[in-house]
């Protein structure tokens, strides 16, 4: 694990995070500058920097990871719909290197994305 990781610091304990959701392989936990009156954000135990270094072997767990936002989802009631991102790299807006799906909810959503 990288040591100046911050969600693998979150993952560790060592930084709180409201732990809304937790099995053996993801947390899911606010965002701390909520974009939407739902945001929150589901990240793997694992390490993994970015979408951009997801290989074939991390297919069991990037599923697993849409199906708990699938689950939240319909725990919180977001019927209306709702969006998962996964800003990735420079140009994709990551600014945390631990690969994480945002789960927006509860306000009509935009597109094209800015
Ligand atoms: P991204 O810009 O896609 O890499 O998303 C990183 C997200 O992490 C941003 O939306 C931040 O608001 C959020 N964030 C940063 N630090 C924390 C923290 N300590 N607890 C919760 N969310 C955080
Ligand atoms: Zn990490």
């Amino acid at each position: 694990m990288p040591h100046d990781c911050l969600f693998c610091k979150i993952v560790a304990g060592k930084i709180p995070a409201n732990r809304v959701y937790e099995d053996e392989l993801c947390i899911v936990f606010p965002d701390i500058s909520p974009q939407a009156p739902t945001h929150l954000l589901i990240i793997p135990k694992e390490h993994i920097a970015s979408q951009a270094k997801a290989a074939a072997e991390h297919t069991p767990l990037l599923g697993h990871l849409l199906a708990v936002a699938a689950e939240i989802a319909r725990c919180r009631k977001l019927n209306r719909g709702y969006r998962v991102v996964v800003n990735t790299g420079e140009d994709g807006g990551q600014t945390v290197n631990h690969i994480h799906l945002h789960l927006f909810g509860g306000r009509p959503m935009t597109w094209p994305p800015g």
